[in-house]
């Protein structure tokens, strides 16, 4: 379907008096504290267009609207233009001349081409593997302008094909489904990128996020430049990422665990197409907690990469001390100089408070360690100053001079 015309704008929200701050700031979300009144036209339905005006009826802005949601209002523009397929080709090209800028071509074809809020796009993620885009919506009301810019991402960017998939990280609810191809034609499941240099294989229909995880991308490249020699677990390890870049990097041995079987299989099936030698890869099927705890191995490098442990904010204090047990526990099984890159992708959880986590950790299981550098998302994720939100991941790269002690069994952290 080809959509020539402007998507319809159907809501007005009246700002109350006083409440024009966080538009003032351009801040890309409106809660609905903020609203004095929402005027829905005839067949509005939510995750619609709205324009947001003040208290005296002049025009602030325009988004997609959620009436019953906390953020009742999401930003696109900030001027009374249309929202139509010119919108959508030329902030897709602004996402995309970027790419270009900082992802080298010659040895990554997986990257992150829209990050929702950071480039202006609020709801739109978009992934390029190759020859095929993995598109996610976050919202209903980018849900509801598919046409838009699906037509915008095809004028753009001329893929193969281009397939909506997992709805995990969705924030309101939007009709479900599995992975379906939206255009074009997918016939494969399979589909192997690269990035810097290193072949990573996965399955393009099923899977995790929308494939591969490619936040991690520019840190699993400094693993590789620090494991020469290395006894090295790569902890929550999906289809190999870190591990294969430590192997690569001259790692003398690799431990990879994570509780999903298939990802293990890719991650040996990746570690074997990289040339690596087979004897050197051991997996573990079994839960990264539980591992930690129980194993009698130390190693030289560990990483350790969660899933989101705090999805909302009821459940962060259980994460906190969730991150805490992992945490201690690795300063336990490290060994004096290891390296160890530590990671939360939970929103909930801060640089501060993830460092506060991690530091009482070490404090709490007598580890002597220093600090190397705050880690984050590489530059395909970018983060709008005018959204800090969209800062999800956060890393510490850490060295252990003095490994920590195991508590005794009655201290153990639940
Ligand atoms: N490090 C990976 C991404 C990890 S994402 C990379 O660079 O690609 C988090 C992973 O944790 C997922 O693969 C998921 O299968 C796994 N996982 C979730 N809960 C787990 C648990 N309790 N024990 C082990 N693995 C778990």
């Amino acid at each position: 379907m080809t959509v020539e015309t402007a998507a319809p704008v159907r809501y007005r929200l009246r700002l109350k008096k006083g409440r024009e701050r966080s538009l003032e700031l351009r801040h890309p979300w409106l809660f609905t504290g903020a609203i004095d009144e929402i005027q829905a036209l005839p067949g509005a339905t939510p995750g619609d267009l709205g324009d947001v005006v003040d208290s005296n009826g002049r025009f602030l802005a325009r988004g997609t609207v959620q009436p019953d949601s906390q953020i009742v209002c999401r930003i696109f523009v900030w001027e009374d233009t249309p929202i139509d397929r010119d919108f959508f080709v030329a902030r897709l090209a602004a996402a995309r001349r970027w790419r270009g800028e900082c992802i080298s071509a010659d040895h990554t074809d997986a990257y992150r081409l829209v990050h929702s809020e950071g480039d202006e796009l609020p709801g739109l993620v978009v992934d390029r593997y190759g020859p095929l885009l993995a598109v996610q919506t976050l919202t209903a009301g980018m849900h509801r302008l598919q046409p838009l810019w699906l037509d915008a991402l095809e004028e753009t960017l001329a893929p193969e094909a281009i397939v909506e998939r997992g709805q995990e990280g969705r924030r309101e609810p939007v009709a479900d489904g599995p992975a379906v191809v939206l255009r074009g034609t997918w016939a494969h499941t399979l589909l192997e990128v690269r990035e810097h240099g290193l072949r990573y294989r996965f399955d393009a229909l099923g899977g995790q996020k929308t494939g591969l995880y490619l936040d991690q991308r520019e840190n699993r490249a400094l693993v590789r430049r620090h494991a020469a020699g290395a006894r090295v677990l790569d902890l929550f390890g999906y289809v190999g990422g870190f591990g294969i870049a430590a192997g690569a990097g001259g790692a003398s041995d690799v431990t990879v665990v994570d509780s999903s079987a298939p990802a293990l299989a890719f991650a040996r099936v990746n570690w074997e197409s990289n040339g690596l030698a087979p004897d050197l890869l051991r997996t573990h099927d079994v839960d990264g907690f539980e591992f930690l705890r129980r194993t009698e191995e130390t190693w030289d490098r560990i990483v350790i990469d969660p899933p989101p442990l705090a999805r909302t904010r009821t459940s962060l204090e259980r994460a906190l001390r969730a991150y805490k047990d992992l945490n201690l526990w690795a300063f336990v099984r490290a060994r004096p100089g290891a390296l160890i890159w530590t990671f939360t992708c939970s929103q909930q959880v801060s640089h501060d408070l993830f460092q506060k986590v991690v530091f009482g950790a070490a404090r709490d299981a007598g580890a002597s360690v220093q600090w190397l550098a705050r880690l984050g998302a590489g530059p395909d994720h970018p983060v709008h100053l005018d959204h800090p939100q969209g800062e999800y991941l956060k890393g510490l790269w850490l060295r252990v001079l003095q490994p920590g002690r195991a508590p005794r069994p009655r201290e153990k952290k639940p």
